[in-house]
């Protein structure tokens, strides 16, 4: 099955709005010939409108980091699927890994939120990955399984058709330590696998799922050659207009 390639840059906690406009002009000047991949910024919310205005008509998808899962209340400091949508986002990163480690964002919340996500017509991006010590211990895979499933439980096939993957191995995010190709296939290929198991091989064999941790430019192209890797998602080489489009670039070619 064809799976278009996608590249996003979440760009964290960085960038003020002057910046995001600096990186949207030189952006679109690189990437203004790329048709064959499909591509995403995720800025703080405090950019979002910014770089939607300026980049969204070119066909960049721009997604919030995180969403609440109610429609609005009385919870400080979060930001609801709605504030999302009328700031310009089509999409929402759901359980990075710095969110479940540092926010403590559980299986369960992500579960709640990406049932909102849908039900906005959101399009969530759900990340998962293992930490070093599960990988040294042979437990990639059951991890793997468990945020599957306590994400994806409640959603049908046809929901879980909408929802982007990403698999990004703890170890490997703003380390520099990317995972092999080889490893990045494999474990991907186990993750289509448990697809296919929970919500059929058709779901399975449509469903991006994105590399994160450590992409650069000079990796990019080997990591996007596999099989079952069908784009990435980059932290740190996002946050340069040449870098990312380097990137795309490259994931192109290995595409
Ligand atoms: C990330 O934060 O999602 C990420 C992959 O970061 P980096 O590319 O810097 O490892």
């Amino acid at each position: 099955m064809e799976r278009t390639p996608l590249v996003a840059g979440n760009w964290k906690m960085f960038k003020t709005r002057g910046e995001a406009a600096e990186f949207c002009s030189a952006l679109i000047a690189l990437v203004d010939d790329l048709d064959e991949i499909d591509l995403a910024l995720c800025p703080p919310f405090t950019a979002l409108d910014l770089v939607a205005e300026r980049i969204g008509d070119s066909g960049v998808g721009v997604w919030g980091q995180n969403v609440h899962d109610a429609t609005e209340g009385a919870f400080t400091g979060e930001i609801s699927c709605r504030m999302l949508i009328d700031a310009g986002a089509t999409g929402v990163l759901l359980g990075h890994s710095e969110r479940r480690a540092l926010f403590g964002e559980t299986d369960e919340a992500l579960a709640r939120k990406l049932t909102a996500s849908l039900a906005h017509g959101l399009e969530p991006v759900l990340c998962i990955g293992e930490s070093e010590a599960e990988r040294d211990g042979g437990a990639t895979e059951s991890r793997l399984a468990t945020q599957l499933q306590g994400a994806l439980t409640g959603l049908t096939g046809s929901q879980v058709l909408q929802v982007t993957l990403a698999y990004e191995p703890v170890w490997a995010i703003g380390t520099g330590r990317s995972a092999t190709p080889e490893i990045a296939q494999e474990t991907h290929a186990f993750i289509r696998g448990a697809i296919a198991k929970s919500h059929g091989e058709e779901c399975a064999a449509a469903i991006r799922i994105l590399y994160g941790g450590s992409v650069k430019p000079d990796n990019a192209a080997s990591l996007l050659a596999q099989p079952d890797v069908d784009g990435a998602l980059v932290g740190g080489a996002s946050l340069d207009a040449q870098g990312f489009a380097a990137i795309a670039r490259a994931a192109i070619a290995g595409s």
